[in-house]
């Protein structure tokens, strides 16, 4: 058990990623708290971990919600009596041109992706550093790395992202807290279902592997940074992209 003893929350763990990953971490014998707006899918996330005999709870957490983060670590605490992994993998896209972009649209993107981050961090940090140890691994992507047409709200985020792990890495390492980031290239989930068939096919084609990623490819990835194979691992962006920009 790659995750014995430890407890985790995971944001965005009602769909796509966040729902392997919580899956996964519960098969490794963490105690997993979902937290997600989406009710629905949270508890579906839960279901899935209990029916393979793993132990969790659903917080309700708009992460964009300073009070709310606060509240699930509270939750957490009085549960389970410690946070020993955050994984902020809750994320959103809404992506126009620039000349298109509404105010509207790269506010909420800036305020999910990287305020929502913020947040939650903050929260789980200050439980980290009085416990002397913690991992918080954070949802970076190909795009903050290399920027993509129609995305420069997402794009800032992520790439937001990268120097928010870096310092970050910095500030809490000699607290014994570890932060690392996962930068995925193309995965399958919901977030991606409405991309046409047309650009999916010129993605495959474009990865020397010949395939998109699936969730679990980044859950692993999740997994190998939370873990105490991990150790040594800080500030570092982890690509999981089957090799799409090299
Ligand atoms: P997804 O299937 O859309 O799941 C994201 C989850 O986050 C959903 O349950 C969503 O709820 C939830 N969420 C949205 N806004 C939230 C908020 N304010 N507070 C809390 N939860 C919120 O997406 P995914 O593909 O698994 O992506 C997971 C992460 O990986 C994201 O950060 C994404 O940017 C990143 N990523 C994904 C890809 C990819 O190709 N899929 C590539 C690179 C990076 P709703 O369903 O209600 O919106």
């Amino acid at each position: 058990m790659r995750l014995g003893n430890k407890t985790a929350i995971i944001t965005g763990g009602g769909s796509g990623i966040g729902r392997e990953t919580a899956v996964l971490f519960a098969k490794e014998g963490a105690k997993v708290v979902v937290g997600d707006v989406n009710e629905a899918g949270g508890q579906e996330t839960v279901a899935e971990i209990k029916a393979a005999g793993g132990d969790g709870f659903f917080g309700r957490l708009d992460v964009t919600d300073k009070a709310q983060s606060r509240q699930l670590v509270k939750d957490t605490l009085s549960r389970y009596g410690k946070i020993d992994v955050l994984i902020n993998n809750a994320g959103i896209t809404q992506d126009a041109f620039l000349t298109k972009m509404t105010d509207e649209q790269w506010g909420k993107v800036i305020n999910v992706n990287l305020s929502g981050v913020f947040f939650c961090t903050q929260a789980v940090a200050e439980v980290m550093m009085a416990q002397g140890s913690g991992v918080i691994v954070n949802a970076s992507s190909i795009v903050g790395l290399n920027g993509n047409i129609g995305q420069v709200n997402y794009a800032a985020t992520k790439a937001g992202l990268i120097g928010m792990t870096k310092t970050l890495a910095k500030e809490l390492g000699r607290k014994g807290v570890r932060v690392n980031a996962v930068a995925p290239g193309f995965i399958k989930t919901p977030m991606t279902a409405a991309v046409p068939d047309k650009i999916l096919e010129m993605m495959k084609e474009k990865t020397p592997l010949l395939r998109l990623g699936v969730a679990k490819d980044i859950a692993y990835a999740y997994l190998y940074l939370a873990s105490d194979e991990a150790s040594f691992v800080n500030g570092a962006i982890l690509s999981v992209d089957g090799g799409l920009v090299i």
